[in-house]
């Protein structure tokens, strides 16, 4: 850019020593053509997949995925189906080859939820729909008002969960700046500019929440799409979070995620990943292997797929228990959690109760204060008081 106004600089110089009209035509060519390298330079990176390391005859994945704008992102979103088929596919080329799985839309259902807040929209998002019958539930709700690149204020999603939602990708703003910016070239120029960006920074939102609902945490490089704020350089899936997310893609049962996923942030020699992030995941994980089927795994015993609901509980307390053990087999987080609720106030001193409230904690991607609350309860009576805080982070 400094390079570019100097060459400018240089050529208004010249107009002033020389005068005349074909000196104001070279300015006009110099300033279109600067301009064209800058939206050369500009122009966000291609997403491309990593091709797959598996055998060739290892079977297909479907990924099925259920799309829920809300009214205020159709309204902003011209031509809405067009553009959710277009993210779709160039979500399809960069999932199908890296990840051996298919994309495919269950359905694309309008959303009756106007939440503006990212986050107040996923927990809606996961009482409306549970999405027993999906693996990816996508929340789409309007566009920010003001620019940011922050990604999590562009999308939010549940850390190994199965919602995730993103915003529209209308941006007054940015159609002004192209104006200003690129003034020299075609109104078409112009459009594909715009179209260009706009559509790296969906796709790269889009695969960057997908990355996290199968477990991957933040990088460093600004060219991995798990980068933490948004850049136009982001170029695909770094190794680190493709093996992260082979785990979880197709695997339902998440204790068996956790553990295989653990294995790979505590052995991983390959720096890259937040630090602290790692840390909080390996914590995160840790929680949500259960007492008793890593004790029974370690004597050669199959784990369990649901724990059996504690003597201690009452009445339909006992069913309510196994109801919300099942959903939480399932995936089913939101649900689990609504049917669970009222055992932890009622039960505070029962172990399964609580390492059920903890283990629910840790995959509704809750801050550090909320899930060491959740969890505590479950240390205290795990381990004793003293533990608590070190176990719950
Ligand atoms: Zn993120």
């Amino acid at each position: 850019m400094r390079r570019v106004q100097l060459r400018l600089g240089r050529v208004l110089f010249a107009v002033t020593l020389f005068g005349g009209a074909a000196c104001y035509d070279s300015r006009w060519g110099e300033a279109k053509r600067a301009q064209q390298r800058a939206a050369v330079a500009t122009k966000p990176a291609d997403i491309t997949p990593s091709s797959s390391s598996s055998a060739p005859d290892a079977q297909k994945r479907t990924l099925r995925i259920r799309m829920r704008p809300n009214n205020r992102y159709l309204a902003q979103t011209i031509d809405a189906p067009k553009q959710i088929a277009d993210l779709v596919e160039d979500a399809n080329r960069v999932l199908g080859p890296t990840f051996d799985a298919e994309v495919e839309v269950d359905r694309v259902q309008p959303w009756s939820n106007e939440a503006d807040d990212p986050d107040a929209a996923l927990a809606a998002l996961n009482s409306d729909d549970p999405g027993a019958d999906v693996d990816v539930v996508v929340g789409m709700i309007g566009a920010l008002p003001r620019q940011t690149d922050s990604l999590h204020e562009l999308g939010v999603s549940t850390l190994l969960g199965k919602h995730l939602v993103v915003r529209a990708a209308s941006r007054f703003e940015e159609r002004d700046a192209i104006e200003q910016r690129f003034s020299e070239l075609s109104e078409d120029d112009r459009a594909r500019i715009a179209s260009q960006r706009k559509r790296h920074r969906v796709l790269a939102v889009f695969l960057h929440e997908i990355g996290h609902t199968f477990g991957a945490i933040h990088e460093v490089d600004i060219e991995s799409l798990m980068h933490p704020s948004y850049d136009p350089k982001m170029t695909g899936f770094d190794g680190r979070s493709i093996a992260l997310m082979r785990v979880a893609i197709g695997n339902a049962d998440p204790v068996a995620v956790a553990r295989e996923q653990l294995e790979i942030l505590r052995t991983a020699v390959q720096a890259g990943w937040v630090e602290v992030e790692r840390n909080q995941e390996i914590a995160r994980l840790e929680a949500m292997l259960p007492r008793a089927a890593a004790t029974n795994t370690a004597a050669g015993l199959a784990p369990p797929s649901s724990p059996a609901p504690p003597p201690e509980l009452r009445g339909d307390d006992a069913a309510r228990f196994q109801r919300a053990s099942d959903l939480f087999q399932g995936g089913a987080v939101a649900a689990a959690y609504a049917a669970a609720k009222p055992l932890f106030g009622a039960y505070p001193d029962v172990a399964a109760v609580q390492s059920l409230r903890c283990q629910l904690a840790t995959v509704r991607w809750l801050d550090a204060a909320a899930l060491k609350a959740e969890c505590t309860p479950s240390v205290r009576l795990l381990v004793g008081a003293d533990g608590g805080a070190n176990a719950a982070r």
